[in-house]
């Protein structure tokens, strides 16, 4: 099933004239959204659809609403070496999480999203190099996001409907490509800073001390070594399950948990770090 779209979403890829005649002539050095692609996205399920709607407000959200005890793990930078150890972890406490992949190291370890789908997470746009797109014209920006998507299909066959700045950074500009490429900008609330190496009891600390109901919690599964990052999650779902918080991917939390006003900004002004 999955092979006949991504064979489909090749073959019309390098049939330009099946791509919106106005932007393919305009600068045919940019990919534009395959045919196939705007096709998957025409069948948007329920949950789907709701986040294009709140991406289309040109906001990032930083967490849901925090009606509902449950809270969002995501992993950024991945694919990599560590990623099948977190999945493994993830598959034994039964946990679902959301991995904002790089559009590179989607090429580099083909399957990898394909097994992440399968086993019920969810995947975010992360950008095909991870700059600073608030330094990028948009048309940078935009062949950086539809890029990671496109390599996103190939390897799943779905394509991903929520998007993460490289360091957050996220202006007027950023949220507006990721919207016309029908995404969710998704920042964070509890940050554990695991990029640097901390300690693993630092790690789980700073998680189960700033986690509130309807937190997106950041980690990353890629971008450097993360053997703390894998040593503390068993600790971090312990713990927060003992303190009584569900799972959920980042699109489920937000849709059954919908972000007010202050749970999103225009600029990513209001996230912690
Ligand atoms: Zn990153």
């Amino acid at each position: 099933m999955a092979i006949v779209v991504v064979v489909g979403a090749i073959g019309l890829a390098t049939r330009g004239s099946d791509a919106p005649a106005a932007k393919a002539t305009a600068d045919p050095v940019i990919p534009t959204v395959t045919a196939a692609a705007v096709d998957l996205a025409t069948q948007l399920g329920p949950r789907d659809q709701e986040l294009v709607s709140i991406g289309a407000k040109g906001v990032s959200i930083h967490r849901a609403g925090g009606r509902r005890k449950v809270v969002a793990l995501t992993f950024d930078d991945g694919p990599a070496k560590d990623t099948p150890a977190i999945l493994s972890i993830l598959k034994q406490y039964d946990v679902p999480a959301t991995f904002f992949v790089v559009g590179q190291a989607v090429k580099e370890y083909p399957g990898m999203v394909a097994q992440e789908i399968a086993q019920g997470h969810q995947i975010g746009v992360h950008t095909w190099s991870h700059p600073d797109l608030t330094k990028l014209p948009a048309a940078k920006q935009q062949q950086e996001i539809v890029d990671t998507q496109n390599a996103i299909i190939s390897d799943s066959g779905v394509a991903s409907r929520l998007f993460r700045a490289p360091y957050g950074a996220v202006d007027p500009s950023v949220i507006a490509t990721a919207e016309k490429n029908k995404l969710l900008s998704v920042l964070w609330e509890g940050d554990t800073n695991d990029w640097q190496r901390p300690d693993v009891n630092t790690i789980v600390q700073r998680v189960v001390s700033e986690v509130t109901p309807g937190s997106i919690i950041l980690m990353h599964d890629g971008g450097g070594d993360r053997a703390n990052t894998v040593a503390a999650l068993p600790t971090i779902i312990k713990e927060l399950k003992k303190q009584g918080y569900g799972f959920a991917t980042v699109g489920d939390l937000v849709v059954s948990d919908p972000p007010g006003p202050s749970d999103m900004s225009v600029d990513g002004k209001g996230v912690s770090e």
